[in-house]
């Protein structure tokens, strides 16, 4: 039965392959009808393959490939960074430089793409703490700053001399933009200001960015108004990109108008919502009516995602907790000089009301390390006063200011993937734990995320909102960004105390086809700048 069913399919030629097929089935016993279909499927891709040798076999393992559920015993062939075959292959008639065999817990899935981070891949280009938590792809060019470059093919040509680590998907930001075409801090651009602006964007898009950031919560993104932002989103359009925003206000009583301000754009080019929180929002309730908001958007046919990362504290620049009267381009030193008593007011509520000075960890500068509560106990001075002598610009933290019943149900929700939102040097465990917390924490720990809900959120899901068809699945023809293993181990290890320490538990990370991590030690580079390509 084996060899007539093979032989009618290949009436003439019967090759070594087929019979070396054959042979093994025999041998193996194979005599079910889903291993033959298998064993003919390995025949079909050979009889088509030019590849003499294969790079690597991954050997009999549960993969998970981007979609619903996961799939036992597979095969992964790969080669010139490509996935070239999934299935059962018959590996006694081929020949592959290098094999490896699974755990029987282990599973194979796309490496993860981490949607919103940060870093400098010229300073650091490895991003070791990405690729130990399972991370083969990140987004830079966040929050409306990117490399400050007209032509951004010259930041990539010395990106490229460097051995990345991950690959880089990269936005033009939104702020970035507005210093290139002398907009800054304009509030009502001209005309010439505008055609510069929309000419950078239009040369960002075709060098490959993926799309623009926004960072409307800061300056000089913040002084953008409606106008403006239409016009980008056009050309976002035209070139098949999405915005990405960190919106204007993450406060619980402005969320709902940033929130709408960002999918007024929806109705021109795909819009993502960058770092999903509420400030000092509480409880399931509020979670669910936030993604109301979202589903309604998707509902009317506008294109609405977003990320998060599964911690309650957030981080930036101290700047967030300052009234925009005291930043650029008002004089600092003037306004403390003329209002002072205004600006201690100001940041006293400000701070009060996102749960207090306890709640400020300074990540940056002399403070480093400590709560503001804790400065202002050492110098015995008001915490607004240390707030005042650092000025809006003087020292990062992190803030804790979300609530852990808000943001998981936020995280649930099938419109919501992931994004570390952290880097190789930010004094915040994101950068080092998001992805393994996910699945520490959520899928095994509290069981309120299925596996391959939480899988999905940080690999086909990301890819789509990207437009990248090539990655976040185990397809093929797809390149080989891949990772193996055990759910059971991932562990994230940093902490607020100690934010660096590398996550464990992702023995294989394998970069465009590339082993870059196996059982903890760095093997080879292979990371590449990837580019939007017109759909
Ligand atoms: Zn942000």
């Amino acid at each position: 039965m084996i060899k007539i069913s093979i032989k009618t399919q290949n009436r003439v030629l019967i090759s070594r392959l087929i019979w070396s097929t054959v042979i093994s089935s025999l041998i193996l016993g194979c005599s079910n009808h889903e291993d033959l279909k298998v064993q003919n499927s390995f025949q079909r891709y050979l009889d088509t393959s030019t590849v003499d040798t294969f790079d690597l076999l991954i050997a009999q393992t549960t993969i998970f490939d981007g979609s619903e559920t996961l799939k036992p015993k597979r095969d992964v062939l790969i080669h010139d960074g490509t996935i070239e075959f999934i299935g059962s292959v018959d590996s006694l008639i081929i020949s592959i430089k290098k094999t490896i065999v699974a755990d029987s817990l282990d599973i194979l899935t796309p490496g993860f793409i981490d949607l919103h981070a940060h870093g400098n891949p010229l300073k650091n280009p490895e991003f070791v703490n990405f690729l130990y938590m399972g991370v083969t792809t990140i987004c830079l060019g966040q929050d409306g700053t990117s490399p400050n470059y007209d032509d951004l093919t010259e930041w990539i040509t010395r990106v490229e001399e460097k051995q990345l680590g991950p690959n880089i998907a990269l936005f033009v930001g939104h702020g970035t933009l507005r210093l290139l075409s002398n907009i800054l801090y304009k509030k009502n651009p001209d005309q010439a200001d505008f055609d510069q602006m929309d000419s950078l964007l239009v040369h960002a898009m075709d060098v490959g960015c993926f799309g623009m950031s926004t960072g409307l919560e800061y300056s000089p993104g913040k002084f953008a108004d409606s106008t403006e932002l239409d016009r980008l989103a056009n050309i976002i359009n035209l070139k098949k990109g999405i915005i990405m925003s960190h919106i204007r206000n993450e406060d619980d009583l402005e969320l709902e108008n940033s929130l709408k301000e960002l999918i007024r754009l929806g109705s021109k080019c795909p819009v993502h919502v960058s770092h999903l929180k509420s400030v000092y929002g509480k409880g399931n309730k509020r979670g669910a009516e936030i993604l109301d908001i979202l589903e309604e958007a998707n509902q009317k046919g506008f294109e609405v995602t977003a990320d998060l990362y599964p911690y309650l504290a957030s981080y930036t620049g101290i700047g967030i907790l300052f009234p925009d009267w005291a930043k650029p381009p008002n004089i600092y030193a003037d306004v403390v000089r003329i209002n002072r008593t205004k600006l201690k007011n100001y940041l006293t509520t400000k701070v009060e009301s996102r749960n207090g000075p306890e709640a400020t960890l300074f990540g940056s500068g002399k403070y480093k390390g400590k709560t503001l509560a804790e400065v202002a106990t050492e110098e015995n001075i008001d915490f607004a006063d240390i707030l005042i002598n650092l000025g809006p610009s003087g020292a990062s933290a992190a803030y804790f200011i979300m609530d852990d019943s808000l943001q998981s149900t936020l995280i649930k929700n099938p419109l919501v993937a992931i994004g570390s939102d952290g880097s190789p040097t930010m004094y915040h465990p994101r950068g080092y734990g998001t992805h393994a917390k996910v699945i520490e924490e959520y899928v095994v720990k509290r069981k309120t995320l299925a596996l391959e809900a939480a899988l999905t959120k940080m690999t086909s899901l990301p890819a789509r909102i990207l437009g990248i068809k090539d990655r976040g699945q185990i397809i093929q023809g797809a390149k080989a960004d891949l990772i193996l293993f055990n759910p059971l181990k991932v562990k994230a290890n940093a902490t607020f105390e100690d934010p660096y320490q590398l996550a464990d538990g992702f023995n294989l990370v394998i970069v465009n086809g590339q082993i870059t991590l196996m059982d903890g030690n760095m093997e080879e580079l292979n990371g590449k700048i990837i580019r939007r390509t017109s759909q």
